[in-house]
């Protein structure tokens, strides 16, 4: 992500921005337009335009995948400038109910622990009271309940121990940061994920004092909130010694390498908040600058390690694979080429790219929630080229892509190329299940 600040009256108007932009591109107007939303954002800047829902409503419709940002040949920041938008209009407006809870419960993880279990019981109960063509009906923003991810029974990290050994020779020290989406609800990533870092001879820490990496509170604008999250994390993580910090969704990763350090320096600068402990922001500053120096993204780690990885050679190869490459996978971290170049060369991949592989599902974040209808529309254009190439697999390294890639799928019907002979969904995974499942066993 282009990250040098420049002021809005650099916007040349060129217009190159709305040739990135998801939710202009179906949408066809102006005023969803990344350049549009920075002329909004200046006449609120200069008194010219007072904040009102239509204005809250239209500096929402952005699902701060940073792809203007990108593309933007003036070097406008359009993310920060969003952000703080966007803490303004809560400011100023305050957020919905379900946002308000949202928040609450991602504040503080032992809420995050209850919400879940709570969850999981009522999906465990209405799995069995509700029919199809009902459980079909209800919709969670653009995803029918029903094509809801299962929660994880377990906590994934209640599953495992805290510090997991190294298979064979040590050869370094890792910490994991899981993020929620492993935690609560994909465990089959943090399986995978530990399954190929201790094979690849890493001792792995999973810290159990982490919580949620506060990315949706700072997305709206729970800015105090983010800040006691975002210690609990800095101190979860900095107390121990290691090579890497990984994540396994480029979100959870760009809280880590940008934006904690980047909201303790606006901290400082503004001399805003106390700090949520007994530590100076000035300490915590320097801790989180560690961190940020040792993040990585785990395709990332693995297309680094990846000679090291022993594959058992009778492993079937995967037909017919597309890829989603989430926006923080391309605008924050940058990993696009090596994940692409790591999938053409795992032999037990066959990676069939799709043209818009490149661009965003619609998920971002509360985005399919907020705005069900341009979710969909965008949705549905990237089911259309994965059905073009047949595909049986889809892999994505974000969680909220996968749940809203697997959400939108219906079932295949029987013949359909790809699939012969039976009806099957395309299978949503993270990239990190196959490459584990290959894996020699017991090496
Ligand atoms: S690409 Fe940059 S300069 Fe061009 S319209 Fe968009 S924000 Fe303005
Ligand atoms: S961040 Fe993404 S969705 Fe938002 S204006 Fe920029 S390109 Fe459009």
């Amino acid at each position: 992500m282009n990250l040098s600040v420049k002021p809005l009256q650099n916007c040349g108007k060129c217009g190159l921005c709305l040739t990135a932009c998801p939710v202009y591109k179906v949408l066809k107007e102006e005023q969803a337009s990344p350049r549009a939303r920075l002329q909004l954002i200046k006449a609120f800047e200069n008194n010219t335009l007072e904040a009102t829902p239509l204005l809250k409503e239209l500096i929402s419709k952005c699902l701060m995948c940073g792809s203007c940002a990108a593309t933007c040949p003036s070097g406008i920041n359009h993310y920060e400038k969003f952000m703080n938008m966007r803490q303004q209009m809560v400011a100023d407006l305050g957020e919905t109910p379900v946002i308000k809870s949202l928040i609450f419960l991602l504040s503080k993880e032992s809420r995050i622990r209850r919400g879940a279990g709570m969850a999981k019981l009522t999906q465990k109960l209405a799995e069995k009271l509700t029919p199809d063509w009902l459980a079909n009906k209800y919709c969670m923003g653009n995803i029918p309940l029903k094509q809801f991810p299962r929660l994880n029974s377990i906590p994934f990290r209640k599953r495992v121990a805290q510090i997991i050994p190294p298979r064979g020779e040590k050869k370094g020290r890792i910490v994991y940061f899981t993020g929620c989406a492993t935690n609560y609800m994909y465990s089959d990533t943090g399986i995978s994920t530990v399954g190929i870092l201790t094979h690849l001879g890493y001792e792995v820490i999973i810290p159990q004092d982490q919580t949620c990496c506060a990315i949706p509170l700072m997305f709206h604008g729970a800015s105090t909130r983010a800040a006691k999250n975002m210690t609990i994390n800095i101190n979860a993580l900095g107390k121990h010694e290691c090579d890497n910090i990984i994540v396994d969704c480029t979100t959870c990763g760009a809280a880590l390498k940008d934006e904690y350090p980047a909201l303790i320096k606006k901290i400082i600068e503004k001399n805003s908040t106390q700090p949520p402990s007994n530590q100076s922001w000035e300490a915590l500053e320097m801790l989180s600058k560690k961190i940020a120096e040792k993040t990585t993204d785990i395709l990332s780690f693995i297309a680094v390690h990846k000679q090291k990885l022993v594959f058992d050679k009778n492993t079937p190869k995967l037909a017919h694979v597309a890829y989603h490459a989430p926006c923080h996978s391309r605008n924050s971290f940058n990993t696009l080429p090596i994940i692409q170049n790591l999938l053409k060369e795992l032999p037990f991949i066959d990676y069939t790219p799709t043209p818009d592989e490149a661009e965003c599902c619609g998920g971002g974040g509360t985005f399919f929630y907020e705005h069900p209808k341009i979710a969909k529309r965008i949705m549905d254009k990237k089911i259309y080229q994965v059905k073009n190439i047949a595909a049986e697999y889809w892999l994505t390294d974000c969680p909220v892509c996968r749940i809203n890639l697997a959400g939108n799928l219906e079932p295949l019907k029987p013949g359909t190329p790809g699939t012969p002979g039976k009806s099957s969904r395309i299978q949503v995974l993270h990239p990190i299940t196959p490459i584990y499942n290959a894996l020699k066993k017991g090496h």
